[in-house]
């Protein structure tokens, strides 16, 4: 449905080595919710408003549904008005004079195809009814709460039957209950129209929750793309890894396995782990094993004889979990315990335990490569 080549834009004035949106191809699957996902400054609202049209790139093509929207080589550049999309900003952007109804009225009753006041209300109210709001129709907009003023834009931009729903970090706006029922509700009504989705965030647990495909990017680059699952449970690149809260990370040799097996021994400078790898590897090729803190267990005996010795230096507590930073030789690893405190202080001896089969190892080249 998307189809995106060599697209690349640049600010006059920038003074960082990279462009803003630096060469990207994408191709986003009919009826998928895919998430552009990255830090601030990646470039992930400026590819969305290139898909958009409400910037001009400096290079490279789109095609929506198979059309082109543009393509500077050739002076093509379809405007953002005669683009078959539907866009939601971070910023409701409700015009607060008119009513919920109004709001979702007004795209149609202007541009080239505007229809009548009574067909523009009809719509509008199938529009507010698919997001839950047809009851708040003629409520003015500045009544309702920030959720429903974020669902009156969304019905807006659906109210057109748009071939793409462009949302640009649609819950940053909403404090955290809210966020997840409108999350939810997004992807209720994204999955029953199979609506082409790209949705913009820097918030990795909103990008699993809401997506079918997740593209992570980096410095105006893609750094890769792939399912949710596999994004969170095997990423393939140490920037991904670290991004997805991956924390500990420890430099290792591969000792057996690895290559075309799914997993590999891995030395690594306080004791051995067999865990799965990541990409292609080679005996004695190095690698840094990712470890999330949940499958790194604190105990203070250690029976299986697999735990490294370590110390604890302090614990944060986070209501539903405990975080220790416990030194292991000259490293500083984080473990969650979702368990009763451990009761361990500063100082303590401990043993961490590895849960071998939620480990990643990744070759090292690609920390050069991102
Ligand atoms: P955020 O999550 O903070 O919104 P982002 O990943 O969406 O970040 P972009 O807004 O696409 O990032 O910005 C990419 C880069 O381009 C950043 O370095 C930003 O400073 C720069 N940039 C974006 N818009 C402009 C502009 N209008 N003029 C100059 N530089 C810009």
């Amino acid at each position: 449905m998307i189809e995106v080549r060599g697209l690349t834009k640049r600010y006059p004035g920038r003074t960082v080595s990279r462009n803003a949106v630096d060469g990207i191809d994408l191709d986003i699957p009919e009826g998928k919710l895919v998430t552009l996902l990255g830090p601030s400054g990646c470039g992930k609202t400026t590819t969305l408003r290139l898909i958009a049209g409400l910037e001009r790139p400096d290079a490279g093509e789109i095609r929506i549904g198979g059309r082109l929207m543009c393509a500077p080589a050739d002076n093509v550049y379809v405007g953002v008005h005669h683009r078959p999309i539907g866009v939601v900003f971070q910023s409701y952007a409700v015009w607060p004079h008119m009513t919920a109804v109004q709001n979702v009225m007004f795209p149609l009753q202007s541009g080239q195809k505007k229809v009548n006041r009574a067909e523009a209300r009809r719509r509008a109210m199938e529009a507010l009814e698919m997001v839950g709001l047809a009851e708040f129709a003629d409520r003015p907009a500045p009544a309702l709460s920030g959720g429903q003023q974020q669902r009156v834009s969304l019905a807006r931009a659906l109210t057109r039957e748009p071939e793409v729903l462009l949302l640009d970090e649609p819950l940053s706006n909403l404090d955290a209950g809210l966020r997840d029922r409108v999350r939810d509700e997004i992807r209720a009504v994204q999955q029953r129209l199979g609506i082409t989705t790209v949705f913009v965030t820097h918030d990795q647990d909103e990008a699993l929750a809401v997506s079918d495909e997740v593209i992570v990017m980096d410095q105006g680059r893609i750094v890769e793309r792939g399912q949710a699952q596999d994004i969170y449970r095997c990423p393939r690149e140490e920037f991904t890894a670290r991004f997805m809260g991956i924390s500990n990370s420890l430099p290792g040799t591969v000792e057996a396995g690895g290559g075309a097996e799914e997993t590999a021994e891995i030395t690594l400078a306080h004791g051995r782990l067999r865990c799965l790898t990541s990409g292609e590897t080679t005996v004695g090729s190095p690698v840094n094993v990712f470890i999330r803190p949940e499958s790194l267990v604190l105990s203070r005996k250690d029976p299986s004889g697999r735990g490294w010795k370590g110390t604890v230096e302090f614990s944060i507590y986070h209501g539903d979990c405990w975080d220790y930073h416990v030194r292991v030789g000259d490293t500083l690893l984080r473990s969650r315990m979702y368990r009763e405190k451990v009761g361990l202080s500063h100082g303590d001896p401990v043993f961490v335990v590895p849960e071998e089969e939620t480990a990643i190892a990744i070759p090292a080249a690609s920390a050069a490569a991102s």
